[in-house]
């Protein structure tokens, strides 16, 4: 026999055990407290249901521009110009509550307005950056292709070839989010000329550009992931990033983004962490909480361990980008190290949920899928380990 109750005056939950959200300004504390607010009032209560549909919430896009966050850490062109700090522990609070909704916006605000950052004309980042600060217009990134994944860097088979004022773009790209209803699409593709790999805005609703919406995830499902099509897709010069002429830009994007996820890592665990916790206190068997059985407790301390360990990891990595000191390791160490800690961490939390934990009413069970996805995009684990081999080792062990 079991049952479940509620049980007074228990300590707090909290997943920031060594407080690293009082490294914040009072100013940061707010937005934060913000953003958690509309995470748990607006998307906590409807997730489950679009997760499993797999659609994405719309109409919440509109109240996000409340919030103040598009492009938070970006200097001037209608962005906040807040810290790396800052934008790390939002793609936390909001992965704490939903990894696809974080997902959106890492793909909106951090690959897709980041490459029209680091990458566009002044012209480019005036046109584009304050309308998607605004969470007005919506941005997608397409790098990946059905042949071709961790091997992009050098072995893109979309091609670009220059044609007058236009570029004639050709080939696939695969798992783009948000591209189904993006208004714009950074396509990456190689100059047939030049063999080097460019940038490219297309536009929503520009002729030869098809997304068509990935079915049957079991991850992220909220995400609009597409597969899209170019087929004699013609692109202004004007609207190809003039400050990409090689992957080495492009991976100055993924650079800042990888950091991102890694933040996504720490939010998923947190989240799974909290609800798998509240479970414990509620749930009776022997006639007392499982949260006061050891092996449960055990759980959970492995839980904060995995939680705090890449909390403090990645604020420091959040320092040294605010100092202008990341590097693609340092983004790489903790991407792959954060998602390695997320995917034990849900594990556990589904562990203590015992049957339960296979349930979408009860969360833990999404964060477990959705562990999965971030695990494997903005690079592999395998991917980001060679990344931080070759420099720890000066020698490359790619191919
Ligand atoms: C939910 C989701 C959302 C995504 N969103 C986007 C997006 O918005 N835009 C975009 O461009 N892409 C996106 N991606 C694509 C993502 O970045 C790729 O899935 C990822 O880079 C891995 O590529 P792949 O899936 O083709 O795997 P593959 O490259 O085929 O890898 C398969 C396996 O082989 C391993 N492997 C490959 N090469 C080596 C090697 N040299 N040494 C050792 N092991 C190796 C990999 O680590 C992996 O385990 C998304 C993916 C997912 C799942």
């Amino acid at each position: 026999m079991s049952s479940t109750t509620q049980v007074a005056s228990q300590p707090h939950v909290d997943g920031d055990f060594y407080k690293i959200m009082a490294t914040l300004t009072k100013e940061e504390s707010a937005i934060l407290a913000r953003v958690r607010a509309f995470m748990e009032t607006e998307v906590a209560p409807i997730i489950n249901d679009y997760w499993s549909r797999a659609k994405f919430p719309f109409e919440l896009v509109a109240k996000l521009r409340a919030l103040g966050i598009g492009g938070i850490s970006y200097q001037g062109f209608g962005c906040a110009g807040g810290t790396n700090v800052l934008n790390g522990l939002i793609c936390m609070e909001m992965s704490r509550v939903d990894p696809s909704f974080a997902t959106f916006y890492g793909v909106h605000t951090g690959l897709s307005m980041g490459s029209i950052y680091l990458c566009g004309s002044d012209e480019q980042k005036q046109r584009w950056l304050p309308p998607m600060a605004r969470f007005e217009k919506i941005g997608a990134f397409g790098l990946t292709e059905p042949g071709v994944g961790s091997a992009a860097s050098g072995g893109l088979t979309t091609i670009a070839k220059r044609d007058g004022h236009t570029w004639i773009l050709n080939g696939q790209k695969k798992w783009i989010g948000n591209a189904t209803f993006a208004d714009v699409t950074v396509i990456w593709a190689r100059d047939e000329a030049s063999n080097q790999v460019k940038g490219f805005l297309v536009e929503k609703g520009t002729p030869g550009f098809v997304a068509e919406k990935m079915e049957n995830k079991i991850a992220l499902r909220v995400v609009q992931n597409a597969l899209i099509t170019l087929t004699d897709c013609r692109v202004l010069e004007a609207n190809r990033l003039q400050n990409a002429h090689s992957f080495k830009d492009t991976a100055q994007v993924l650079r800042m983004t990888r950091a991102g996820v890694a933040w996504f890592a720490v939010g998923c665990q947190l989240g799974a962490y909290e609800h798998a916790l509240r479970y414990a206190r509620r749930r009776l068997q022997f006639g007392k909480p499982i949260a006061g059985f050891q092996l449960v407790q055990d759980l959970l301390v492995r839980m904060l361990g995995n939680i705090t360990a890449t909390q403090t990891m990645m604020l420091r990595l959040a320092q040294l980008q605010d100092q202008g000191l990341m590097k693609d390791e340092h983004a790489s160490l903790a991407k792959a190290y954060c998602t390695v800690k997320c995917r034990e961490s849900v594990g556990y939390a589904r562990e203590l949920l015992g049957g339960n934990g296979i349930l979408l009413d009860e969360n833990v069970g999404r964060f477990v899928a959705d562990a999965e996805a971030i695990y494997s995009y903005e690079g592999t684990r395998e991917m980001n380990t060679l990344i931080v081999g070759k420099a720890i080792t000066g020698h490359s062990a790619f191919v």
